[in-house]
């Protein structure tokens, strides 16, 4: 099939073969036991329930996430990388709270594709569409997975519509699951001709798979219960009448979606759904840069940072920089040049995420996700080249949304506090503002729980219990200009005025009247809302 896709270039079979998508779905769909079965498939772990078992280890060793264990929720995002059907999968983990959705999109600009998980049950919830509109602006191709199909589901083609209707995406399906709830038996695959059946007695054992010579087949008969099958021959003719057939250049262009049907936990259409991603799922993109985009193919190693992680080993104050590979084959030690600083940098002992372990990347391909341990040099959208200025854009900052003032419990302490903001500003996981006029700090957040997380660490990863409290603001722009303009801007309002820590000019209020204000009398200042970083 993948002829009838005409614009994907030819790539260098080690680039060509690499799969880099990320799993969006709301929570409870099912996203962390796909994930675990995905590993499962890919040889990197011996048992189901070891993503979740090392990762509780992972949490007590570091400790600074009660919290995340307390509400059952995933806050650190990384990658896992993984083997199946000859293509290496770089599968990146997004947190699924609706709190984190800034850390979300900028991991989803690292990646090719997204799997989007939906309840089988539930259909489309509210945080599987707003991940998938963040998929949208990107174009990103979409694979479709509709999980517990061993429950109770909805009807298959009111699953179908709900998502063409509220999600504005043709859909294509993969598979045709035969039953529902208790009588669910398996899937018919489609674009295989094989039936898929379920053993409900072993969780961990493959579906038994038979070769399908077509739908009048006697076998079906024979496996398949004659009032299901009645049903499921009706249900495909109908299918193959109202829906499209899989179009691949329309699925890379993300007009389209397979949908697979399955259950994660009993291990059924997880492999069909793998390899989907193998055949059809595209291979890694051109990221767009200034002055020019860079193609995967390039002899040249380029990369940018989509994620910084502080503190994975609070013994160490160590970094790691999450640097999504846009071009050429990385080798182990090479020396890179820092675009932002111009510095070149020798990268010795960067880390491949194989989901048992991190372990040192010896090389890396266009596609690959590596993590680089650094003292803080390596900022979220920085872009590392082998001497070009090259700078990856559309790695958005947001203007947050929620303000609050900070105070270390102990005033003799406010040093220390500034250090420990500036860190986290760095790893993206708040916004710092040092007003102009006055003391102390103000921070800015998207979700209310981003405050909670971040107090917890600043009290785990340095000792320095701290108080929020109420800020005068309410909202921060960027304030933009030619820099005469912006000075002068910034002296006439004082009060407004702050520094965001890489001392960049932000203007903060608690009126949407001083933005209109601001919009009128200064023609030459541009406030906004998204800051690129870089
Ligand atoms: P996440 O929040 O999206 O990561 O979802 P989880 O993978 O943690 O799953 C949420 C719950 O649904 C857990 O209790 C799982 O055991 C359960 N679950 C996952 N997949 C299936 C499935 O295929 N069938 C059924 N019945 N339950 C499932």
């Amino acid at each position: 099939m993948s002829d009838t896709a005409s614009n994907q270039p030819v790539l260098p079979p080690e680039i060509a073969r690499r799969r880099t998508f990320a799993i969006i779905s709301h929570p409870d769909a099912g996203k962390t036991t796909l994930t675990e079965k995905f590993l499962l498939y890919g040889g990197a772990i011996q048992m189901a329930g070891q993503v979740r078992a090392k990762g509780e280890a992972r949490r007590t060793r570091s400790d600074f996430m009660q919290m995340e264990k307390d509400r059952g929720i995933s806050v650190s995002a990384s990658a896992m990388s993984f083997d199946f059907d000859g293509h290496r999968f770089n599968l990146v983990d997004t947190p699924g709270h609706s709190d984190f959705s800034e850390d979300t999109y900028r991991t989803l600009t690292a990646v090719d594709a997204a799997v989007m998980v939906i309840d089988g049950a539930k259909g489309v919830e509210s945080q599987t569409q707003k991940l998938f509109e963040v998929c949208r602006l990107r174009d990103l191709p979409i694979l479709t997975f509709c999980n517990k199909m061993d429950r109770e589901s909805r009807d298959t083609f009111e699953i179908i519509d709900e998502i063409q209707e509220n999600l504005a995406i043709d859909v294509t399906p993969a598979s045709w699951p035969i039953g529902v709830g208790r009588d669910f038996i398996g899937c018919y695959d489609i674009l295989r001709d094989r039936l898929e059946l379920m053993d409900r007695a072993d969780r961990n054992k493959v579906a038994e798979s038979v070769e399908i010579n077509g739908l009048d087949d006697p076998k079906l008969a024979e496996l398949v219960p004659a009032d299901l099958l009645e049903k499921f021959l009706e249900e495909i003719e109908m299918a193959k009448e109202l829906l499209p057939p899989l179009d691949h250049q329309a699925l890379l262009d993300g007009t389209l979606t397979p949908i697979w049907f399955g259950s994660a936990i009993n291990s059924f259409g997880v492999q069909e759904l793998m390899a989907g991603i193998a055949q059809y799922g595209p291979q890694p993109q051109p990221q767009n840069a200034e002055p020019r985009a860079i193609a995967p193919e390039e002899k040249k190693v380029a990369g940018f940072v989509f994620k910084v992680q502080a503190n994975m080993d609070p013994k160490h104050r160590d970094r790691v920089a999450f640097v999504r590979m846009a071009s050429g084959h990385f080798k182990r030690g090479m020396k890179l040049t820092h675009v932002r600083t111009k510095k070149p940098m020798a990268i010795s002992n960067p880390v491949l995420f194989l989901a048992s372990d991190r372990e040192l990347a010896e090389e890396a391909w266009a596609g690959d996700i590596i993590g680089i341990p650094n003292h803080g040099q390596l900022r979220i959208g920085d872009t590392l080249t082998e001497g070009e200025m090259l700078r990856a854009t559309g790695i958005p900052s947001f203007a947050p949304e929620l303000l609050q003032g900070v105070r270390a419990g102990d005033p003799l302490k406010s040093k220390h506090l500034e250090k420990a903001l500036m860190q986290f500003a760095e790893e993206g996981a708040a916004k710092v503002f040092k007003p102009s006029i006055g003391s102390g700090f103000i921070v800015g957040v998207v979700g209310q729980l981003q405050f909670e997380v971040l107090g917890s660490r600043i009290e785990m990863e340095y000792g320095l219990p701290v108080r929020f409290e109420q800020s005068q603001f309410t909202s921060a722009r960027w304030v933009h200009g030619e820099k005469d303009a912006v000075e002068k801007f910034a002296d006439a309002n004082k009060q407004h005025i702050s520094h965001d820590n890489d001392g960049d000019v932000v203007f903060l209020t608690r009126m949407q009247w001083d933005i209109d204000r601001v919009v009128r009398d200064y023609p030459d200042i541009t406030l906004s809302a998204t800051k690129e970083m870089m």
